[in-house]
C-alpha cells in the first residue's frame, strides 16, 4: 500500500466514526480529495485507491494535471478563488465549482458552460466569520444570490460552501469555534431551502475539522493534507 492510499483509508475511517458518532449514514458524506500542489502521481495512486472526485483551487496547474491524467474518469471540483479571468476554464473543464461568490462570476459561468458538458453543479461560498480577508459572500445576501444562480441556464445551485475561520485557542476552543461556524452556514443552508430552492449539498470540513463539519451536517468534506501530506508552497 502506498502512503496516500493508507491515508485515504485513515480519512474514511474518520468520516465514517464522525458519521457515527453524529448519527449519519455514512453515505450521505462525499470525499473531495484537495490534490492542489500535488503531482498527478499523486492523484493517480489516490484513483488507484479509489478515489474520484478531485478539488483544485489553481486553475492553470489544474489544466495540466487534467491533461496529465486524461486516461482516468476522475471529477474535478474547483475550490479556489473565482476571478472573471478565470470562469472560462473553470466552465469549461470542472464538474463543480464551490467557490462562486458574485452574481457576475456566476452569469459568466452560466454563459461559458460549453454546450455538451452537462450543467456545472455551483456551490455559493458565505463568509460565516466576518473576517475581513476571508472570501465568500455575507450570510445575509445568500438567500438573494442563491436565487439569482438557481434561475441561470447551464447551472446547478446544489448548495453552500464555507471556509472557517482558524481557531487560536486550545483544541476544546478551536472545535467549539469550527462547530459554532458550521452550523451557522447549515441553518442559513435550512433557511434558504425553506424557501423553496433544493439544495442538497453543505461543503464544509477539511482535514483538521471534517468531524465537526460533519456533526453539523456536511455532505461534502474537502481533505487535502490528510491524504497527500504537507503542501509545499515554495516548489
Ligand atoms: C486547500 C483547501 C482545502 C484542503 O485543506 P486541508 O487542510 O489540506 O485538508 C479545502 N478547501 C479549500 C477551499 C482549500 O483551498
Amino acid at each position: 500500500m502506498t502512503t496516500i492510499s493508507t491515508n485515504l483509508q485513515a480519512v474514511k475511517r474518520r468520516i465514517i466514526d464522525a458519521c457515527s458518532a453524529a448519527g449519519r449514514d455514512p453515505g450521505t458524506v462525499r470525499l473531495l480529495a484537495v490534490s492542489k500542489t500535488f503531482p498527478a502521481q499523486a492523484v493517480r495512486e489516490a484513483h488507484a485507491a479509489g478515489q474520484r472526485a478531485f478539488g483544485e483551487s489553481y486553475v492553470q496547474e489544474a489544466l495540466a494535471k487534467q491533461s496529465e491524467l486524461a486516461d482516468l474518469a476522475l471529477e474535478w471540483h474547483f475550490i479556489g478563488p473565482l476571478q472573471s479571468n478565470k470562469t472560462k476554464a473553470v466552465a469549461g473543464h470542472f464538474a463543480w465549482a464551490h467557490s462562486v461568490e458574485r452574481l457576475k462570476i456566476a452569469e459568466r459561468l452560466a454563459a461559458q458552460r460549453p454546450a455538451d458538458l452537462p450543467r456545472l453543479n455551483v456551490c455559493v461560498q458565505v463568509n460565516v466569520s466576518g473576517e475581513a480577508t476571508k472570501s465568500g459572500c455575507a450570510p445575509e445576501e445568500a438567500p438573494a444570490l442563491c436565487r439569482a444562480v438557481a434561475k441561470l441556464p447551464n447551472l446547478m445551485l446544489r448548495g453552500l460552501m464555507t471556509i472557517p475561520e482558524p481557531g487560536r485557542g486550545d483544541a476544546a476552543e478551536n472545535s467549539a469555534l469550527a462547530r459554532r461556524q458550521f452550523s451557522l452556514l447549515r441553518e442559513l443552508f435550512e433557511r434558504i431551502r425553506q424557501d423553496g430552492l433544493a439544495l442538497d449539498t453543505l461543503s464544509m470540513g477539511m482535514s483538521h475539522d471534517l468531524e465537526e463539519a460533519i456533526m453539523e451536517g456536511a455532505t461534502i468534506v474537502r481533505v487535502g493534507t490528510a491524504i497527500f501530506g504537507e503542501r509545499n508552497y515554495t516548489t
